[in-house]
């Protein structure tokens, strides 16, 4: 079975992974255009503190932040170990102890359901700042400690080295689409044919354009993210939780490196704009430093900027795209896609193969409107 995959985000990645460990003929090609969103990406995995705006959405994230684990214990086993997941916890913070008493009852509601978030607390006191300490003092936060994060690089390059050592063929460039006869019959890269039995697009925000050969609309637009990494020195900041402000979409975390990342932006009619604005680095600064002003001090080490692969619902658009035999796409996972993207690859990679792809793909049709 030859399978090509378009697009070495996480979601390609991980799509071309688990199709060559299961014996595939894979290519991963890539552009290497500027907002990567993988490339961008803070790196949060806390599906239950998002909102369940879409059922579908929210349990398919919740399980890929389940699936995380087994993932990580396979790519040390084939010898990838740096790949910087850790259950880091979270705590949402806020100014008063009553504003958190929703986010507690929510996130207790659904505890049953998803024992792995943990034990949900109240802390107060100097205790959060022991937490994180560029904290504002005296914030009452709620620790989750189920949440993890990931830095999107790492992982996504672990993932393209296994999949290498698994048999697959990694390219650099532009590939279209071709199809014949309702059939996706591979794509053209550097003007050379590559056949493929199957195709997976895995283009993110570029899928909308992507696909347009084969004749139909599959719904995704870029939402622009600006996210900055700063240095706090030989400070450890190891095992230092996600900071979720409530009722914000802004947020801190931190790395092994004493890098604490900021953001971040949420700007969706940006295009494929790739810069940093002025408004975008002051806006994200400055949220940051309202709720850590112990970050005053640190290094500005860079901004990042990628592009949110926006469907038309946070729900991801993933499995067989109707009347194209051959095409399949895998995307739409917005601002939760490092969360998402190595179980959305996974499941796409099984569906292309004609395998069981372990769910039910029917909530999340690449066509919906
Ligand atoms: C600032 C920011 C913060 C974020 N924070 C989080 C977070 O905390 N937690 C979380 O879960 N998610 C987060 N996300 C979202 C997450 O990063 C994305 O949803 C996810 O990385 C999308 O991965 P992808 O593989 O679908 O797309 P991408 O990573 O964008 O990869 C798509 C790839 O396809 C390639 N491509 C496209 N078209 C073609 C073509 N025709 N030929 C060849 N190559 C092509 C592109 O070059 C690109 O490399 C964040 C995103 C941003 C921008």
């Amino acid at each position: 079975m030859r399978l090509v995959v378009v697009g070495a985000g996480i979601v390609g990645s991980a799509c071309a992974y688990t199709a060559s460990s299961l014996g595939a003929e894979v290519t991963l090609i890539d552009a290497g255009w500027p907002g990567q969103a993988t490339a961008a990406g803070a790196g949060i995995i806390c599906p239950w503190t998002s909102g369940a705006d879409d059922p579908g959405g929210y349990d398919f994230a919740c399980a890929a932040a389940q699936a995380y684990p087994s993932l990580v214990a396979e790519l040390a086993d084939l010898g990838e170990t740096d790949v910087s997941y850790r259950r880091s916890g979270a705590i949402v913070v806020a100014d008063r102890e009553d504003e958190l008493e929703p986010v507690r009852a929510g996130l207790e509601a659904q505890r049953a359901g998803h024992p792995e978030m943990g034990d949900v607390q109240v802390v107060t006191g100097s205790a959060v700042q022991r937490l994180f300490p560029p904290l504002r003092p005296h914030m009452p936060a709620v620790h989750i400690p189920g949440a993890a994060r990931v830095d999107g690089r790492k992982f996504r390059d672990a993932l393209v080295r296994a999949a290498c050592r698994k048999g697959a063929t990694i390219r650099a460039g532009d590939a279209a689409l071709v199809c014949r006869a309702g059939r996706a019959a591979g794509v053209l890269a550097d003007r050379e044919l590559i056949e493929a039995d199957a195709i997976v697009a895995a283009t993110g925000a570029w899928t909308t354009p992507f696909v347009e050969p084969a004749g139909v609309v599959v719904r995704v637009a870029p939402q622009r993210g600006q996210i900055v990494h700063l240095s706090l020195g030989s400070t450890d900041t190891r095992e230092w939780p996600v900071v979720l402000p409530v009722g914000s979409g802004h947020y801190l975390l931190a790395f092994e490196d004493s890098r604490v990342v900021v953001g971040a932006t949420r700007e969706p009619g940006a295009g494929f704009d790739h810069r940093v604005t002025a408004a975008g680095l002051s806006q994200v600064l400055m949220e940051a430093l309202t709720v850590a002003p112990g970050l005053g001090s640190a290094t500005y080490l860079e901004t990042r900027v990628g592009f949110r692969p926006e469907g038309p619902r946070a729900c991801p658009l993933l499995g067989p795209v109707p009347g194209v035999t051959g095409l399949f796409v895998a995307t739409g996972l917005g601002a939760e896609g490092l969360t998402m993207g190595p179980y959305a690859g996974g499941a796409a990679a099984r569906a292309a193969l004609g395998l069981d792809p372990g769910l039910d793909l029917a909530p999340f049709d690449p066509l919906r409107q």
